[in-house]
C-alpha cells in the first residue's frame, strides 16, 4: 500500500497546504480519500492516474473535502478520457442528494457518460473490496454525519480521521494502525469545537498505539508553533507533519 497526501490544508489558502485529498494505491485499486478543491489538478501534478480512479471515499460535505467530486465527474465524462470502468463513491448520508443537486446546478454536466457511477451512503460499517477492506466510523465534527475510514489490505492498515474532535471512535479507528492520519486544525491555544489540536492528536495517537502518526488539515493560524513538541508530550512513535505531496509507502 502506498499513499500521497495531495492536500495538507483546509478551505483557507495556504502555501504547501491545499484542501484535503489523499490518493491511495491498495490492492490493485486507485482510491481517493476526500476530494477538496484542486485535488484533480494535484493528482495530475503528482503523476497519479486520476482517470483510473476506482473509488472515492468522502468523509463529509464541507467544500474543503468534497468540492472536486464535481470536477472529477466532469473530467471523466469527456470523450478524450475514454472512461469505461465504473466509479464507486462513498460518503455519509446525504451523498445521493448532494450528487443530484450538484448535477441539477450544473445542468447535467456531471452525469456519467460511457461509465457507471455508483453512490453508496455509509455510516458505521465494513465494506469488503478486492484485496482489501474499508471500515467506517462516525466522527465528532458537526451535524453532517462525518465519518473516518480505515483501509486494511496485505496486512497493513491506514486510518484517516477526516475532520473530528476528540472521541472514542477516532481512537478505535486508529488502533494499532500502520499509518494514522489525523486532522490537526488549530494550535492548543486556539481550540475550536469539532477539530483537533496538536496536544489532542498526541494523546489520541498514544491511546490508539499507532505506528506512524501523520498530521494534516493545518489552518494557516499555525505560525511557528511547536507542533511536534506538543505532540511529543504524549506520543513517542514515528511522526510526520504532512505537506502537499507527502508520500508514504507502508
Ligand atoms: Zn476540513
Ligand atoms: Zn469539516
Amino acid at each position: 500500500m502506498r499513499f500521497v497526501i495531495l492536500g495538507a490544508g483546509t478551505a483557507i489558502p495556504a502555501t504547501a497546504h491545499s484542501p484535503a485529498g489523499i490518493y491511495v494505491h491498495i490492492g490493485r485499486e486507485h482510491v481517493l480519500l476526500d476530494a477538496g478543491a484542486g485535488t484533480l489538478q494535484r493528482l495530475q501534478a503528482a503523476g497519479l492516474p486520476w482517470h483510473q480512479l476506482d473509488r472515492v471515499f468522502l468523509t463529509h460535505y464541507h467544500l474543503d473535502h468534497c468540492l472536486d467530486l464535481a470536477s472529477i465527474l466532469f473530467a471523466l465524462r469527456l470523450p478524450d478520457v475514454g472512461r469505461r470502468k465504473p466509479l464507486m463513491v462513498y460518503g455519509p448520508p446525504g451523498l445521493t442528494r448532494l450528487y443530484r443537486q450538484l448535477n441539477t446546478a450544473f445542468h447535467g454536466w456531471i452525469a456519467p457518460r460511457g461509465f457507471r457511477l455508483i453512490l453508496k451512503e455509509v455510516s458505521q460499517t465494513t465494506v469488503r473490496l478486492p484485496g482489501y477492506a474499508v471500515q467506517t466510523r462516525r466522527m465528532r465534527h458537526d451535524d453532517t454525519g462525518a465519518v473516518g475510514y480505515r483501509l486494511t489490505g496485505q496486512g497493513r492498515s491506514l486510518a484517516y480521521s477526516g475532520d473530528t474532535d476528540v472521541c472514542e471512535e477516532v481512537v478505535e479507528l486508529g488502533r494499532h494502525a500502520d499509518a494514522f492520519i489525523l486532522e490537526c486544525s488549530v494550535p492548543d491555544e486556539r481550540k475550536a469545537a469539532g477539530h483537533l489540536t496538536p496536544s489532542e492528536c498526541g494523546r489520541l495517537a498514544a491511546a490508539a498505539r499507532c505506528r506512524h502518526l501523520i498530521l494534516t488539515h493545518f489552518y494557516p493560524v499555525f505560525q511557528g508553533d511547536d507542533i511536534r513538541g506538543r505532540v511529543r508530550r504524549a506520543y513517542q512513535g514515528r511522526l510526520t507533519l504532512a505537506r502537499d505531496f507527502t508520500r508514504v509507502i507502508l
